[in-house]
């Protein structure tokens, strides 16, 4: 187990969906954000499943998103942009396409650090989540290289680290101690999800939303806890770290 990177002058974390990143390292980019890091975001796909609700309006849906993500992002103290892919969500693919757009942005953001999903978390359902973390690894791979994709007329670009989170097998902690209220604030900006991911039903008394909104908190302070123990500190979130790009 390795604590804390040093804090890098830029960081891309990569998501599949809106909100993806916020749940998976949103306490560690605030921290880096309020250190003087640059914080960018990139979406692969535009969220418009999200919804348990049968006639919604998945157009007006994608847009709200959006601009959640945004919202999300502001919250983290994130200054850098968020790039929307706007692959449609739930059909995903890692292809050579999305490998391109990826290795795009890698190069054209210059990130220190790329953030993702572990592309092989054991028993992982959600293909999207599969499909983003292949990109973020094979992206960085396109990126570093000057022969791949030498169209884009972009500098290559190798970041120092890379870090997966939902890791199947984690070795590295940041220490967020301090830094969850932002991560809470940020999941929170993503109110088109309080009742399908984080079981707050806006619809239910002022007092039961309370309460569910203080069940999620808990649940979620509780995850960091139990990270941060593994290192020794009050609230951890959990990464495999990979440092040779
Ligand atoms: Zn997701």
């Amino acid at each position: 187990m390795s604590l804390d990177l040093p804090v890098p002058a830029v960081a891309l974390a990569i998501g599949a969906h809106p909100d993806d990143v916020e749940f998976g390292c949103g306490a560690t980019l605030a921290k880096w954000a309020k250190a003087g890091c640059v914080v960018h975001h990139l979406i692969c796909t535009d969220g418009s499943k999200g919804s348990w609700d049968p006639s919604a309006d998945v157009a007006e849906l994608v847009v709200t998103r959006q601009a959640e993500q945004r919202a999300a992002a502001r919250a983290l103290g994130a200054t850098g942009t968020c790039v929307f892919l706007g692959w449609p969500d739930g059909e995903l693919e890692s292809g050579l396409r999305q490998r391109w757009e990826v290795a795009y942005w890698i190069r054209r953001l210059q990130p220190a650090v790329v953030l993702g999903h572990d592309p092989w978390k054991r028993y992982r359902l959600h293909p999207d989540h599969r499909h983003a973390g292949l990109l973020t690894v094979e992206g960085i791979v396109a990126a570093r290289d000057p022969h791949f994709f030498p169209e884009q007329a972009l500098p290559h670009h190798r970041p120092d680290a890379l870090l997966l989170f939902e890791a199947d097998e984690p070795d590295h902690v940041e220490d967020v101690t301090g830094h969850v209220d932002a991560k809470l604030a940020a999941l929170h900006s993503h109110t088109s999800q309080l009742l399908s991911t984080m079981h707050i039903d806006e619809d239910a008394s002022p007092h039961e939303v309370q309460a569910q909104r203080q069940a999620f908190d808990d649940h979620i302070r509780t995850r960091l806890a139990a990270h941060g123990e593994r290192e020794g500190v009050a609230q951890g979130e959990a990464f495999k770290l990979i440092a040779q790009l």
